[in-house]
This record gives structure tokens, C-alpha cells and sequence, in this order.
């Protein structure tokens, strides 16, 4: 089904925005206001972005700054994609932890997310939805820095 995923986005940030303020964190959601048409589940794409915001308030910590920004139109491994990125200022993830991400189960430093809750399955969630939508994800991350999260949905 076609859904308007700036629309969408839009009111996704809006449903976390008090979970963040409650922590302390800014978020902001960045576009260029126009409506962008991709052919997707509404529920599914809603749950791969509710999990990368989760992700992003809970491990930055206070004061940090999450953002949003949705880029119309990039061309990439020859299709044009909408692309997504979701940043935060957050703990960052170790290079060496970023290949097994999106394993099922797969928790950084056990130590330091035990108390954080979380299950380790949100991120291998994402990925299989975004791949059965035809798209990828990619991350950049840097430790004590933050994370960077981007989706890639296929326009056609
Ligand atoms: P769940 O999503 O099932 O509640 P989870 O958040 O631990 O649990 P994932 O969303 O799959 O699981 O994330 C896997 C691990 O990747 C996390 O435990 C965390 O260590 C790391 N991680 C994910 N997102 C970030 C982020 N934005 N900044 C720092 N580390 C992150
Ligand atoms: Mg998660």
C-alpha cells in the first residue's frame, strides 16, 4: 500500500518526543515538508522506526541530541531510494561490535546494557523488514560520539 512515509516520520518523532524530553534529549525531525509516496506496510515501517528512536533515547544520555532527516531522493547500487537517517550523540558502538548488529539476540557489552532493558532482536527486526521492503540499512557509528542509522526504502 502507498503511505506518505514524511507524514508518517512526522508523526512518529511526535509520539516519542515526550519519551526523549522526559530523558532530556532533543529531538528534531528535518525535511523538506513535501510528501514522499513509497509502497509499504504502515505498521511494519512504523515498528523499524519506533525501534531505532527507542534505541537512540536509550543509549544517549542526557542532554544529547537525537535528529531525523529524511532525504527525498538518492540514487545508490544503480535504484533511487528515500533514505532516513536517525542520529543520536549517544555511547556510540565499538567498530568491532557493528557487523553483528543486526544478529538476532546481539547486545553490545552485555555490561553495559544490562541495564538498559531490550532483548537484542529490535535491530535484526528492522533489518528483515527494511530487506522485505526491497531496501537496506546502513550505520556509522563512533564510541562517546554517537550513532547514525540510516534506512534506504526503494522509490519506483
Ligand atoms: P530490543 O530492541 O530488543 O528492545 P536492544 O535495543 O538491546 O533490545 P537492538 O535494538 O537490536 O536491541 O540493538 C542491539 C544493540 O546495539 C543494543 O543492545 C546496543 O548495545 C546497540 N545499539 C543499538 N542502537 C544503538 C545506539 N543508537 N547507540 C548505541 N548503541 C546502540
Ligand atoms: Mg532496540
Amino acid at each position: 500500500k502507498p503511505i506518505d512515509l514524511a507524514a508518517k516520520l512526522e508523526q512518529i518523532v511526535d509520539d516519542v518526543n515526550m519519551e526523549a524530553e522526559e530523558k532530556g534529549l532533543e529531538i528534531r525531525f528535518y525535511s523538506n515538508k513535501r510528501p514522499i509516496t513509497v509502497m509499504a506496510d504502515a505498521r511494519r515501517i512504523t515498528q523499524v522506526f519506533i525501534n531505532l528512536l527507542t534505541n537512540a533515547i536509550r543509549y544517549t544520555p542526557e542532554g544529547g541530541k537525537i535528529s531525523v532527516v529524511m532525504e527525498d531522493k538518492v540514487l545508490d547500487r544503480a535504484a533511487t531510494y528515500t533514505c532516513v537517517s536517525v542520529a543520536d550523540t549517544g555511547i556510540g558502538i565499538p567498530a568491532e561490535d557493528l557487523n553483528h548488529l543486526f544478529d538476532r539476540f546481539y547486545r553490545v557489552e552485555k555490561a553495559r546494557s544490562r541495564h538498559t532493558g531490550g532483548t537484542g532482536l529490535g535491530l535484526s527486526i528492522a533489518h528483515h523488514l527494511i530487506r522485505a521492503h526491497g531496501g537496506f540499512i546502513r550505520v556509522v557509528s563512533e564510541p562517546e560520539q554517537g550513532t547514525t542509522f540510516t534506512v534506504y526504502l526503494p522509490l519506483d
